[in-house]
């Protein structure tokens, strides 16, 4: 029996509600397959936590967490209780960057039952591949002069070592995929760091001939993803292209309590991160009508991380059968608990 030692952090919100509930479902998987089973270390870490002890994980926190198989989040922050620079920072970034989690991958999914905001949105399936450590959102610059003189300068910072890895990864994700893979860029306008991002894009796909590259701008691209996004496979992007993208592609999907996202860990070292998009959702807190989809889904690209795909692909066909099945929370436009549509896939899988 293999064990697989899996960091589950509820956090705060409606993450308290889904997080523990959807264990079971993972441990019904477990019992499937016969040759593993998940031990659970569960952290309260939140900002309650924060609260009670000043800080929003322990001391030892970080070791307890790189010691694990993977990182199961529901969602930190609740800016009634703690201001968001402080929650984020000392739990959530804070993991990313010391458990080197310098990618974050988010799919975008057509799924029938859930009303897309796209007229006609087909069949789409696409995945963006962020770059999560560096370009657009580095700390260099600052501010010159001062009155009407002053100057406020933001440089992005893209090195080699960076923007390859992230392509390598795109690149053999969309060998796995349809191999097909968009870079999203900008060197039209953008002179120096761009025309090396498509260098650098230029010189992996001499590396895999077998994969079908393409280079967009990214306002043709934001646009493209709109008008045709069943076009798309794999897309891979700077850090700041990459958020706008993943919120678009969250957006085109129909909910946000659907969508997942992983933070992913390239060099081993480390456990990677999965959490859904969506944050605490204050507002509906304790009415039981929590969306749990977009947590579900994450639990399927950690399973799938895992190298667990035959797992991943029976928790993603329960997700996409009772959706399909009218069993949807409010925001979905249905009427079902968050707890009913937990059980309702929780069975479904038990059936398969
Ligand atoms: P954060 O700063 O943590 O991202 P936020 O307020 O920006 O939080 P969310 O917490 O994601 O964003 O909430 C945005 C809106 O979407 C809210 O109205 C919330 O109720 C709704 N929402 C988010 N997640 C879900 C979910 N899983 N199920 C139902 N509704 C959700
Ligand atoms: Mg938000």
């Amino acid at each position: 029996m293999k064990k697989t030692t899996l960091s589950v952090i509820p956090g705060d919100g409606i993450g308290k509600e889904i997080v523990p509930a959807t264990l079971k479902i993972l441990d019904t998987l477990a019992e499937i397959d016969g040759g593993i089973q998940f031990e659970y270390n569960q952290y309260p870490w939140s900002c309650e936590y924060y609260l009670e002890h000043g800080v929003m994980m322990p001391d030892d926190g970080m070791t307890k967490l790189q010691q694990s198989d993977a990182i199961y989040l529901g969602a930190v922050g609740n800016p009634k209780l703690v201001p968001d620079h402080i929650s984020l920072w000392g739990l959530l970034i804070k993991i990313r960057r010391e458990c080197e989690q310098v990618i974050n991958i988010r799919p975008a999914q057509y799924i029938k039952g859930v009303k897309s905001p796209l007229a006609e949105p087909n069949d789409f399936n696409f995945l963006v591949v962020r770059e999560n450590s560096e370009g657009e959102y580095s700390e260099v610059g600052g501010r010159i002069h001062s009155g009407s003189d002053e100057i406020a300068i933001q440089n992005a910072v893209f090195t080699r070592n960076a923007t390859e890895r992230t392509m390598r990864y795109a690149f053999e994700l969309a060998n796995k995929r349809n191999g097909q893979l968009t870079s999203a860029t900008k060197s039209n306008g953008i002179v120096h760091s761009m025309p090396f991002w498509d260098q650098v894009f230029q010189e992996l796909a001499g590396e895999y001939p077998d994969i079908k590259t393409q280079s967009n701008h990214i306002d043709a691209l934001a646009a493209f993803l709109v008008s045709k996004p069943d076009q798309f496979d794999v897309i891979v992007a700077s850090n700041l292209f990459g958020d706008i993208l993943t919120d678009l592609g969250a957006a085109v999907m129909g909910s946000i309590g659907i969508a997942p996202a992983a933070n992913i860990n390239l060099n081993g070292k480390y456990p990677s991160m999965f959490e859904p998009v969506h944050g605490s959702a204050p507002d509906i807190i304790g009415q039981g009508i929590a969306n749990p989809i977009g947590q579900l889904w994450t639990a399927k690209m950690m399973l799938d991380h895992l190298g667990l795909e035959e797992l991943g692909g029976l928790l993603f066909r329960a997700i996409k059968e009772t959706i399909a099945e009218g069993i949807k929370t409010k925001d979905l436009g249905g009427t079902s608990t968050m707890n009913e549509v937990i059980n309702h896939i929780h069975a479904k899988i038990k059936s398969y």
